[in-house]
Formats: structure tokens, sequence, C-alpha cells
């Protein structure tokens, strides 16, 4: 069974990416409010090998004989937590290259690559996406609750450098959270810090799968837009994933529904299809109440569980820690 590889999953920004976790869950020198995979217990800042990288490049090397013509658009590092936190990230991506064509992206959150080593380790990706959702130190302490030692200029300063001396495509992603990012006076500090990154794209996102904390919300959609138009030329708004869930590669299929909610929890409504799907393509076919019952094993042996937001229910790993109710941010 796949640990470090899973999907491919539908991404609204990479298409159909074939995920690479370095880290274990969830292993994160941020703590977002926002963040899909609940709060960061303890904020960790050390960087190291988390997951052996030889196990990891042998799950990859497998994931992608088994994939079909057009089936993989990206192979892309991202963590149940942060990237760079793994050491060895470096030497993984250059082995990823050189066992495919297909383009590499990486995920992260940016903080760490004020360090040199990550910048040059990073470098040799196709794509680099970075987070940037706050333009002073204030309000990244109240979006991304980073680790101590990780500052806004640092931040800033080193998403700059990397800018500066990479070649591939940077597409930062900022998240928009109601009442915490969206003012004008926060958009016009973020643009000030885009124009100081200078990066190929912003990609605007509010929050879809369930936050860590419960009085997340999104902003309202002409909110979005207004904040889409205050953040300069190089922003857009994220359009809606269309592509369907397809539970792919080898193991049973509770390792696979497990393997892809531990890093995107998922609605019932999009796992039970890629259930029915998979039992199908297996030649074993289920119908949608067997394919519920595929989660609720998930659920009794203690390996996943439900997470409540606005209404809807998201399947989430058990590691998964979520505030309920707590502060606003104004509280
Ligand atoms: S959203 Fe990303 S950077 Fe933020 S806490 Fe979650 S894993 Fe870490």
């Amino acid at each position: 069974m796949a640990r470090w590889v899973f999907g491919p999953v539908p991404s609204r920004r990479l298409g159909k990416s074939l995920g690479i976790d370095p880290v274990r869950p969830k292993t994160c020198n941020w703590n977002c409010v926002y963040c899909q995979l609940g709060r960061s217990v303890p904020v960790v800042c050390e960087r190291r090998e988390y997951v052996p990288a030889q196990e990891i490049l042998d799950e990859v090397k497998q994931a992608l004989e088994a994939a079909g013509p057009g089936q993989i658009d990206w192979v892309t590092f991202v963590a149940s937590g942060e990237t760079t936190l793994n050491s060895r990230l470096g030497w993984l991506i250059r082995r990823v290259k050189e066992i495919t064509d297909l383009p590499v992206a990486v995920i992260t959150n940016g903080s760490l690559l004020h360090l040199a080593e990550v910048r040059e380790e990073i470098a040799r990706a196709d794509a680099v996406l970075p987070s940037v959702d706050a333009g002073d130190e204030g309000t990244y302490r109240a979006i991304n609750r980073p680790h101590p030692s990780c500052t806004f200029a640092d931040l800033v300063d080193g998403l700059s450098a990397f800018r500066r001396g990479f070649r591939g495509r940077l597409w930062v992603e900022t998240m928009l959270v109601r009442g915490v990012n969206d003012s004008e006076p926060a958009l016009r500090a973020i643009r000030d810090a885009l124009d100081r990154i200078g990066p190929d794209a912003v990609q605007v996102n509010v929050p879809t799968r369930p936050p860590a904390e419960a009085w997340v919300r999104a902003p309202l959609a002409e909110d979005v837009a207004n904040a889409v138009a205050m953040l300069g030329a190089a922003a857009e708004a994220i359009p809606s994933a269309h592509s369907e869930l397809e539970l792919a590669g080898s193991g049973d299929i509770e390792d696979l529904v497990l393997g892809v909610i531990s890093r995107h929890p998922m609605r019932a409504a999009e796992l039970v299809p890629a259930i029915v799907g998979r039992a199908a393509a297996a030649g074993s076919p289920v119908d949608a109440a067997r394919a519920h019952k595929v989660l609720e094993r998930l659920k009794a042996t203690g390996r996943a569980r439900t997470v409540q937001r606005q209404g809807e229910t998201f399947w989430v790993a058990a590691y998964g820690r979520y505030g309920e109710g707590g502060a606003t941010p104004t509280e």
C-alpha cells in the first residue's frame, strides 16, 4: 500500500495531480486558521527526513508505472503539513525528474525560502506554489499562526529572492478569510507584498474544505471579485474543480480512500462515486449503499471520522484536530 504517494486527485490549479507527501501528518510550521487538515499540534520548524526519501521514491516509481496515458497532468509535492520541512526534498525532486517527463510542482507555504538551501532545492521544479495571505506581520500571525521563528519579513524576502533566481512558474496562492484579510487595507498590504515578489500569477482562493477553525468563513462572491481586482493584473480567482475523483493505484479500497482524505478531506458525495467507479474497474461492482459502508468501516475502525462545517459533512483522517466553535477574529 502506498503511504506517501496518493491520487491522482483533481486539483483546482493543477488538473490531475499525483501527490507526493514528504512529511507525516500533520507536520507544519504554520497553523492556518483555514487549514483543511485541522490544527498543527505542535507547530514544528525543524527540517529533517520525516519520511525516508528512498521509500517515497519507490512509491512514486510504482505509481507512475501503474498510471495510464493522460491519467496524470502534474507530479506534485504537497505535504500533509509543510513540504520544505523534509530535508531530502531537493534529492527527491531531482530523482523524480530523472524518471518522468511530467511537470513537477511544489506546493509550499514559502516560509523557509529565506534559506538559500531551500531555494536551491526547489528551484528544479517546473512550478512552485507558495502562499501569501497577509501583507503585514499582524495579519500573518492572525491567519497563518506561524512558528515563532517564522517572520513576515522572512516570508517576503525569501519569496523575492527565489523569484529572482527561479526560471519556472511562480504561482502564489492567496487564501481569503472573511474578517481577517479581506478588508481594503489588508488587501492593499498584500498587493504591496506581491509587487515585491513578482509572481507569474496570483491565484485567489477561498476555503472550500473544512477549516481548522469553525468560525472561518469565505468572503462573499462580490468581495472576492473586488479582492481579485485589487490584487493586480496577475490575480485571478481559482475556479471550482469540475473533474471527478478517481481512486487509482494499488491497495484495498479503504486504504485508497484514507490516502486521499488524509490530505484532501472530501464529502461523501465525492467519495461514493469514486468508490463505485473503482470497484467497477476492479471487476467487483458495488452500489452506492455498499460504497457508504466502506466509509463507515473506516470510521468504525478509528481510521477516519466526519467533521461538520457550514451544514456540510466532510470525511477526514482520524488524526485531524478541528476546532469546534471558539474565538472569532474579533473576540
Ligand atoms: S494550510 Fe498548509 S501551511 Fe497552513 S497549516 Fe495547513 S498545511 Fe500548514
